[in-house]
């Protein structure tokens, strides 16, 4: 009906009034809310005493990297701090500064969920605490020297090593001080998307950290107390939390079928090679961004090679059912 009568009068006020409507849009959607007065004026972080959270095995928490109270080290960024620039973020993390190959330890018992190469952090190490409903983040961590992979940790177990600053996020040319990304959340892991502010391995956001269920490390450590059921994951509906996920997903995933199904009807091989690339592209990049529905995308590529070979060996045959008949007519314009 809208677009019936966009149709009908194109003129141009209406075309000014649809750009107004979806910039507005745009801009309702991206978040220009102000952050709560819990985002300023963070106190930074009181590492002293970290060994001996190390040492008492009765404790659940521990830093991540025991002897960082007893170094010194450059203003690290603080949980919350806000960016420069127009642009603002806020680091949901603190960092812990400290020379690479300093080995990490698990901050407490819990499972590894994700570890593995991960944009500009490197590598990453994520581990899930149900006990707590906490999940803990290790970011800036070397991908060439030994690392854990998987499976259940206790509190002090090594899982890593800090990068050196051409391989923990940064580059040759762009290096990144050596330091620890460390971030923990209320709730785990895959209770996250891949995309957009809500996303489990976020670094720096639009929205104050706390508000998207970010919790101070250092406060956290100190603390060490469980509220009753763990901690509270924040509230967010349905598409705050997986908004940008779900277009993504709902339109590379759709978009992907509706080409399978045109190329299998039209029998159109280049459509169905090029179909079945962007898929595959598409799927790779959804599982290095961490966004749910890459298996989705490398199974139709999948079925989309199937399609193609299926179309080729087809097509072949015809052309040899053709040849065969043609000499067949010849044979009998002989007789
Ligand atoms: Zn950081």
């Amino acid at each position: 009906m809208i677009l019936r009568e966009w149709g009908e009068k194109q003129n141009p006020a209406n075309k000014a009034y649809f750009v107004a409507s979806l910039l507005w849009l745009v801009l309702l959607s991206s978040g220009c809310s102000q952050p709560a007065a819990t985002c300023y004026q963070q106190p930074r972080a009181d590492l002293s005493g970290a060994l001996a959270y190390a040492a008492d095995d009765e404790l659940e928490f521990q830093y991540p990297l025991p002897e960082l109270g007893l170094k010194d080290y450059p203003e690290p960024a603080r949980f919350c701090k806000a960016s420069r620039g127009s642009n603002r973020k806020y680091h949901a993390a603190e960092d812990y500064h400290l020379p690479a190959g300093t080995p990490v330890y698990a901050f407490a018992d819990g499972v590894i969920s994700f570890s593995g190469r991960m944009g500009g952090y490197g590598w990453l190490i994520i581990i899930d605490h149900p006990q707590a409903n906490i999940y803990s983040l290790y970011g800036h961590l070397s991908p060439s020297r030994w690392k854990l992979k998987s499976g259940a940790v206790e509190k002090g177990d090594l899982i890593g090593y800090l990068g050196d600053s051409d391989e923990n996020g940064g580059s040759a040319k762009n290096p990144l001080v050596t330091h620890l990304h460390f971030g923990i959340r209320a709730g785990q892991r895959t209770d996250y998307s891949g995309q957009g502010e809500w996303r489990w391995m976020a670094g720096w956001i639009k929205p104050c950290p706390s508000d998207v269920g970010w919790l101070k490390p250092s406060q956290v450590i100190t603390g060490q107390e469980i509220p009753p059921g763990g901690f509270p994951e924040p509230e967010g509906s349905l598409f705050e939390k997986w908004g940008e996920e779900l277009i993504l997903s709902l339109f590379n995933v759709g978009g992907g079928l509706v080409a399978l199904i045109y190329s299998l009807k039209k029998k159109k091989t280049f459509i169905s090679i090029f179909a079945t690339a962007m898929l595959a592209l598409a799927g790779g990049v959804f599982s290095i961004k961490g966004t749910r529905g890459y298996y989705a995308l490398f199974a139709m590529a999948v079925l989309g090679l199937g399609i193609v070979i299926y179309q080729y060996l087809q097509k072949r045959n015809e052309e040899q059912g053709e040849g065969e008949g043609r000499e067949a007519q010849e044979e009998q314009g002989q007789q």
